[in-house]
């Protein structure tokens, strides 16, 4: 080190951290490693060393892609610095300019514009269809059709999708299939396990869990993860290290939020079920044997005064995401699926009494007399 004041500062902090063994892993905040000499620069190159810059790699990065993989049953997984993101670079791995990818109409609204408005400039066409009918599916199977997307519970009506018919049918004319695990996370569902080629996750939910990130997730095929990877680090869609050591964070904690999520969601939707001020309960009952997730979304379209539902929420918040430990309520129409068309709306029934409630981990009790109030104090 050199001699002079303004040298040392800079210097200075040089902890050998080897032989450090914290119980948790340590967040990597740094944008790139160092090397001893030139053979060691090597050795990177060589595949013999795990990291050089941080947008090609990271350890807390490769925590979170490799967790989530194993947690879904699949060889390989990447982190990304959004759900978005690892949605385009998991398409871009299968479809290129000249493809067509077949997508489900219900989709999260986000995933919705990424398709619709931005695909297309990479010369990717996407066409969407109604889901509920595999026929529907089939006849929109074009030659150049590369891929069939959906989501395994959809948003925000949830409905829940026939996996195994869509790998299926994805098989007979040798397609790739992609699903959105996010709702469902894999502690109630694991597409990858079902035959499906990548499944994607945004971490900002349930995986991370606490409403204090952005992250995405894909897992899949060791092939098709090292494309998307390539596509993470030129086009550089890289998670910071620190959201990806909060997301694993977050992960440890997966199964008892899950647990309860869903258990008072669906004490939640059967308490709603009951209640004659509203007109549907949308809710689903064949995710899991575990529990069918934490998302329960009712129409009061023709009981109650929306705005006046909204203001009557008490302790409940407004927030336009979901999945937080803190029960919360979002509205459909003017929020997530704002973009859409006026038919796509009308047809998913995005109506104007829709509201999506994302359950917490409070006391069901409590979560169900804060909706009945509020039912009760916006009643026509
Ligand atoms: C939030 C969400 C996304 C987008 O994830 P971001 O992390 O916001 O980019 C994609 N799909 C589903 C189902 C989501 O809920």
């Amino acid at each position: 080190m050199g001699q002079h004041f303004d040298t040392k500062s800079v210097h200075l902090s040089t902890k050998d951290t080897k032989s450090i063994d914290s119980k948790v892993t340590p967040i990597y905040q740094t944008s790139a490693f160092k090397f001893t000499d030139l053979e060691d620069l090597e050795n990177f190159y060589q595949g013999k060393k795990d990291y050089l810059y941080t947008r090609v790699g990271n350890p807390n990065t490769d925590e979170l892609g490799s967790a989530i993989a194993q947690l879904e049953g699949a060889p390989k997984g990447i982190a990304t610095s959004s759900g978005l993101s690892a949605i385009l670079v998991g398409i871009l791995a299968i479809a290129k300019s000249g493809d067509h990818v077949l997508a489900s109409t219900d989709i999260y609204g986000g995933t919705y514009q990424l398709l619709a408005n931005e695909l297309i400039d990479f010369g990717i066409e996407v066409s969407f269809v109604n889901f509920e009918h595999s026929s529907e599916i089939e006849n929109n199977i074009r030659s150049n059709t590369r891929l069939i997307y959906s989501e395994s519970i959809t948003n925000p009506l949830l409905r829940v999708e026939n996996i195994i018919e869509v790998v299926e049918l994805a098989r007979k004319y040798d397609l790739y299939t992609m699903i959105d695990n996010t709702f469902a996370t894999p502690y109630l569902c694991q597409p990858y396990t079902d035959g499906v080629d990548l499944v994607v996750h945004s971490a900002t939910k349930y995986l991370g869990g606490h409403s204090d990130l952005t992250a995405g997730v894909l897992v899949g095929k060791e092939e098709l993860i090292e494309k998307a990877k390539s596509k993470v680090v030129n086009i550089g869609t890289n998670l910071s290290p620190f959201d990806a050591w909060l997301a694993c964070r977050g992960i440890k904690t997966l199964s008892v939020r899950m647990e309860r999520h869903s258990k008072n969601a669906q004490a939640l939707a059967d308490a709603l079920r009951q209640n004659k001020d509203v007109d549907k309960v949308y809710y689903p009952t064949s995710v899991s044997s575990k529990g069918n997730g934490a998302i329960v979304s009712i129409d009061i379209t023709g009981f109650c005064n929306i705005e006046k539902f909204f203001q009557s929420l008490s302790w409940v918040k407004i927030v336009p995401t979901l999945a937080g430990v803190e029960t919360s309520v979002s509205y459909p129409l003017a929020t997530s699926h704002r973009a859409l068309p006026k038919e796509a709306q009308v047809e998913l029934g995005i109506t104007e009494g829709l509201v999506r409630i994302s359950v917490g981990i409070e006391n069901t009790e409590d979560i169900i007399d804060a909706f009945e109030q509020a039912i009760k104090l916006s009643k026509f």
